[in-house]
């Protein structure tokens, strides 16, 4: 996992200015994140070597809508929770603020490194006034001007030296299969953690990550090692107020970006909720392989025999609600809601009773080898040409989408790339009917799988005899 460096700091002190001048510059982003107010808030940066990840928390939504002092208090406790290093930004043309005065008192007592930048200073006189704010108790202080750039690097140099040294992964361990258990807060997690970690299980070792709280657990299962990530960050969501819960999404993502396969939980009594689905997304979208984990089926179990209790003997009171439904329609409805993976294996568990927990091993297990398949290049050509002669695209604006060649070059996650006469003739609707023929052909359940399409030239088609 990489570094995570957190700019906070109240409205308007250019925290998005700077985030986004950092973008332009040196950030490659990834993917925007769900439950967030600005466009792009998280991104991966590189300055001196180092890699980290930039997170903007003023484009979080957390804390209340309306109440400035407690979503920027929100903000402050999520870098200090999740940050490796933390940019606390503040205004130099209008002094300091009691909401600063705010941050500064909630920073000053972690124990992570916190840079204070003093943004807008834009002239030799504002960079001057700028010592005023070594008044907030904060160590490092930098002048910078997000708008015309100056001082920025100075930035980049002090993040850079305050972020946690750099720690090798082996070889070996970069090639055990990754799992990640993810889900909203209280849906069982940490209690699947310990199920799995508990009775009979050789853990093989505690691996700390590169940054300061991440900690891998390296463990057996049925003789094969598997690496499950983050459990530090798994085990410490129920201590983090429940109330918000974007705190996860954060911390899930990451988990999620360094897996091979996902174990999403979900709660049975609660099915599939909005912010389940986003999990979801982001797990499709970073192309991961994934188990969809219906967890405290027992109590499921428990309301539907409280039911037939009743039924069979009328002097037991019915109990309230709606009779839960049954596995196969529970399923079904799962599948439905979650629509845009449909090849997520669905598995029924209980932590408490440790229902299923061995079953959702063997699952992730199987997914993870799955995503490491290599098709035949000659097969997967005859696959395509077939499945084209049968099912034409049909022409965009009259020109007509040509398959040259299919290879794939990539495993985990595997990927298939098509040279095509233009990419831009390949209409959305056939990429999932492409996407569904190699799957029946080749069968990838579990995983996403990607498909690349290449505008290749007449000439390099010529020059391949193709
Ligand atoms: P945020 O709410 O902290 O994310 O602040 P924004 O990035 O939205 O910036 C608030 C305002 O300050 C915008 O009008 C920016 O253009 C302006 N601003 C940001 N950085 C600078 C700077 O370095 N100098 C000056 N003069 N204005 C800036
Ligand atoms: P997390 O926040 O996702 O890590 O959730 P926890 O593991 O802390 O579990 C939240 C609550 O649900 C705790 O009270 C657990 O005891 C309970 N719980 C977790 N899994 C199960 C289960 O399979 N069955 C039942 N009945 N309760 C569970």
């Amino acid at each position: 996992m990489k570094p995570l460096v957190a700019i906070v700091g109240r409205p308007n002190v250019g925290k998005s200015t700077f985030f986004n001048r950092m973008i332009g510059q040196h950030l490659a982003i990834v993917e925007d994140l769900p439950g967030t107010t600005r466009d792009r808030i998280y991104g991966d940066a590189e300055w001196n070597g180092r890699e980290f990840t930039l997170i903007d928390t003023g484009g979080l939504e957390l804390g209340s809508e309306d109440n400035i002092m407690s979503r920027v208090r929100a903000q402050a406790q999520l870098a200090i929770e999740e940050a490796d290093v933390i940019v606390f930004l503040v205004d130099a043309k209008s002094g300091i603020t009691a909401a600063d005065q705010e941050i500064a008192d909630m920073l000053r007592r972690t124990k992570k490194p916190v840079i204070l930048g003093v943004n807008k200073a834009d002239n030799a006189q504002l960079r001057a006034e700028a010592v005023d704010f070594y008044q907030l108790g904060m160590d490092d202080l930098i002048t910078l001007s997000s708008r015309q750039g100056t001082g920025t690097g100075d930035l980049l140099d002090a993040i850079t030296a305050a972020l946690p040294p750099p720690q090798e992964t082996s070889a070996e361990e970069l090639a055990l299969p990754k799992f990640a258990i993810v889900g909203r807060p209280n849906v069982g997690k940490s209690s699947l953690l310990n199920a799995i970690l508990g009775q009979d299980r050789a853990i093989v070792s505690d691996i700390p990550g590169t940054t300061r709280d991440a900690i891998d657990t390296r463990v057996q299962h049925r003789g094969t090692e598997i690496i499950l990530v983050d459990t530090a960050g798994v085990r410490r969501r129920g201590k983090i107020d429940p109330g918000i819960e974007k705190y996860s999404v954060l911390r899930a993502t990451r988990a999620i970006e360094r897996c091979d396969v996902a174990l999403l939980v979900i709660d049975a009594t609660d099915g599939v909720t909005a912010q389940d689905t986003h999990i979801a997304g982001i797990i499709h979208e970073n192309a991961k392989g994934v188990v969809v984990i219906i967890n405290k089926w027992d109590l499921i179990r428990e309301r539907r025999a409280a039911f037939a209790a009743a039924e069979e003997d009328p002097t037991l009171p019915t109990p309230k609600g709606e009779l839960p439904k049954e596995a196969d329609d529970y399923r079904e409805q799962v599948r439905d809601e979650l629509k845009f993976i449909p090849y997520a294996p669905i598995v029924f568990s209980s932590a408490k009773t440790r229902y299923h927990v061995e079953s959702v091993l063997d699952k992730a297990l199987e997914i993870a080898q799955i995503r490491e398949q290599r098709v035949p290049t000659a097969r997967l050509n005859e696959v395509v040409r077939e499945a084209v002669l049968r099912h034409p695209p049909a022409p965009i604006k009259g020109r007509q989408l040509k398959i040259y060649y299919v290879t794939q070059p990539e495993v985990n996650p595997p990927t298939f790339v098509f040279f095509v006469n233009e990419a831009e003739l390949v209409h959305f609707g056939y990429e999932r009917y492409l996407e569904n023929q190699l799957r029946h052909e080749f069968a990838f359940p579990g995983t996403a799988i990607r498909l690349v399409f290449r505008t290749r030239q007449s000439s390099e088609r010529d020059a391949k005899g193709g």
